[in-house]
C-alpha cells in the first residue's frame, strides 16, 4: 500500500522538535521548578472523587472562566480557555489566518506562533529584532502597514531572547495592524508591564496566558486568552466543544485559591536567576538580560584579536562565531546529565543555547557543568 501524501503546503513542514531525554537536570521547556502546594494536590485529589465521569464537563467551562475572569477584573464572557495557550493559539489561528491571509511575527520568537500559522494555511511574514534582540516600534509599524496581517504576534516577555516587548512596539502594532494584536504573555509574572489592559471591545488586542509557567501546571495542560467578547464567541465557533475535561477545570480553578504561593515562587525564581547571570557573565559566554524564567546565552569563541561582536553583557575579550560552538556546548552539558534547549540553529541565534532557571541545586549542577564543559573547551 502506497502512503498517501499530507496537504502540500506542510511537505516542507516539520513537527515541534524538543528532545525529552532522561537526564538528572532538566532545564529546557520553561516549566517552574517548584510543585504547587501539597494543597492544591489535595484539592485536585478531591475533586476526582467528585467528577461524574460518565459526563461530558461542563462545555462552557463557566466557574474556571469565572475565576479567571475575576483574578483579571473582567467578565468571563471576555475569557477562552483550552489545553494550554498553545490550543488557545490554534483556535485563534483557525479563526482568523487561513490561506490567503497575512500573520506576522518578529524573529527570533516563540517558534510555535509561525508554526501554527503555517499549519493554520496562512502566509508568516517575519519582522527582524535589533541585533540586541529589542524591537523597535518602528519596524513593527513598517511590516503592519505594509503586509496587513490578519494576526499579530508580539510575545511579551519573548521567548527564547527574554525582555518584555516596549509598550511603544505593542501599541505600534495595535495603531497600524487592520488585523488582530496577539500578546502572548505566557511569562506575565516576570514582567514589568502586561497588555491586559488594552483589551476592549472596541479593539482587536487579546492576550494568551498559561498555567504552564508560573502557575506550576505544566502537566495539566490548561491556558486561556483574555479578549473582547466577540472575539471570545469567535474562537468557540472553531474550538472542539467538550475540549477542556473536567478534571483540568477543577485543577484550574483550584490553582486560584494559590496566589500568594505562586507570586513568592516567582520572587524565589527571579532571584535564582540573578545568581545565574551574576555566575555566567563572568564565564566566556554573551549573556543576554532576562525578564522571564530563562535566559539566552552564547558561547563566546576566544580570539587572539578581541572585537567584540557581542549584543548582550559579554564578559570582553572574546567574540562570537558559528561553526557549532553553541551545540557542541549543549552536548557538552548533556554529557554531564543537563538538559537545556539548544536554538543553535534557529534563524538569528547561531549558537545560542536557553536555560531555564531551575531550583538552587539543578543550577548548581547546571553552573558546575558550564564551568566544566568551557574549561574542558579551553
Ligand atoms: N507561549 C510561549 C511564549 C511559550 O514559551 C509557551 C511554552 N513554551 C507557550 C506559549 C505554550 O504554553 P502552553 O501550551 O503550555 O500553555
Amino acid at each position: 500500500m502506497e502512503r498517501y501524501p499530507k496537504r502540500d503546503d506542510l511537505q516542507e513542514l516539520s513537527g515541534y522538535h524538543s528532545p525529552q531525554v532522561s537526564v538528572e537536570v532538566r532545564l529546557n521547556t520553561n516549566e517552574s521548578p517548584i510543585s504547587p502546594p501539597r494543597e492544591f494536590v489535595e484539592a485536585v485529589a478531591s475533586a476526582v472523587r467528585d467528577v461524574q465521569w460518565n459526563r461530558y464537563p461542563d462545555r462552557t467551562a463557566t466557574a474556571l472562566r469565572e475565576d479567571i475572569a475575576a483574578l483579571h477584573g473582567v467578565s468571563a464572557d471576555n475569557v477562552f480557555v483550552a489545553n494550554g495557550s498553545n490550543e488557545v493559539l490554534q483556535s485563534l489561528l483557525l479563526a482568523y489566518s487561513g490561506a490567503g491571509r497575512k500573520v506576522v511575527t518578529f524573529e527570533p520568537t516563540y517558534q510555535l506562533h509561525s508554526h501554527i500559522a503555517r499549519i493554520a494555511g496562512a502566509t508568516v511574514v517575519s519582522g527582524r529584532r535589533n541585533p540586541d534582540f529589542t524591537l523597535d516600534a518602528a519596524e513593527v509599524a513598517r511590516i503592519c502597514r505594509q503586509h496587513s496581517p490578519s494576526v499579530t504576534f508580539l510575545c511579551s516577555p519573548n521567548n527564547p531572547t527574554g525582555l518584555a516587548e516596549s509598550q511603544e512596539s505593542i501599541h505600534a502594532a495595535v495603531d497600524e495592524t487592520p488585523g488582530i494584536v496577539l500578546v502572548d504573555e505566557a511569562y506575565a509574572q516576570f514582567s514589568p508591564h502586561t497588555a491586559l489592559g488594552l483589551v476592549r471591545e472596541d479593539a482587536r488586542v487579546a492576550v494568551s496566558r498559561t498555567y504552564s509557567k508560573t502557575w506550576s501546571m505544566a502537566a495539566a495542560r490548561l491556558g486561556y486568552l483574555i479578549a473582547p467578547k466577540w472575539m471570545v464567541a469567535d474562537l468557540e465557533v472553531v474550538a472542539l466543544p467538550y475540549r477542556v475535561d473536567a478534571l483540568k477545570q477543577a485543577a484550574g480553578r483550584a490553582a486560584l485559591r494559590f496566589v500568594s504561593h505562586m507570586e513568592h515562587a516567582v520572587r524565589d525564581v527571579v532571584a535564582q536567576r540573578e545568581r545565574l547571570v551574576a555566575a555566567m557573565t563572568k564565564m566566556p559566554l554573551t549573556v543576554w538580560p532576562s525578564q522571564a524564567n530563562f535566559i539566552l546565552f552564547r558561547p563566546n569563541i576566544p580570539t587572539a584579536n578581541p572585537a567584540s561582536a557581542a549584543s548582550g553583557s559579554s564578559t570582553s575579550g572574546s567574540s562570537t562565531s558559528g561553526g557549532g560552538a553553541g551545540r557542541a556546548l549543549w552536548q557538552a552539558l548533556l554529557d554531564q546529565s543537563v538538559l537545556v534547549r539548544d536554538c543553535s540553529s534557529w534563524d538569528g541565534l547561531t549558537d545560542c543555547l536557553r536555560v531555564t532557571v531551575g531550583t538552587p541545586a539543578e543550577n548548581d549542577r547546571f553552573l558546575a557543568a558550564l564551568q566544566t564543559a568551557l574549561l574542558a573547551r579551553d
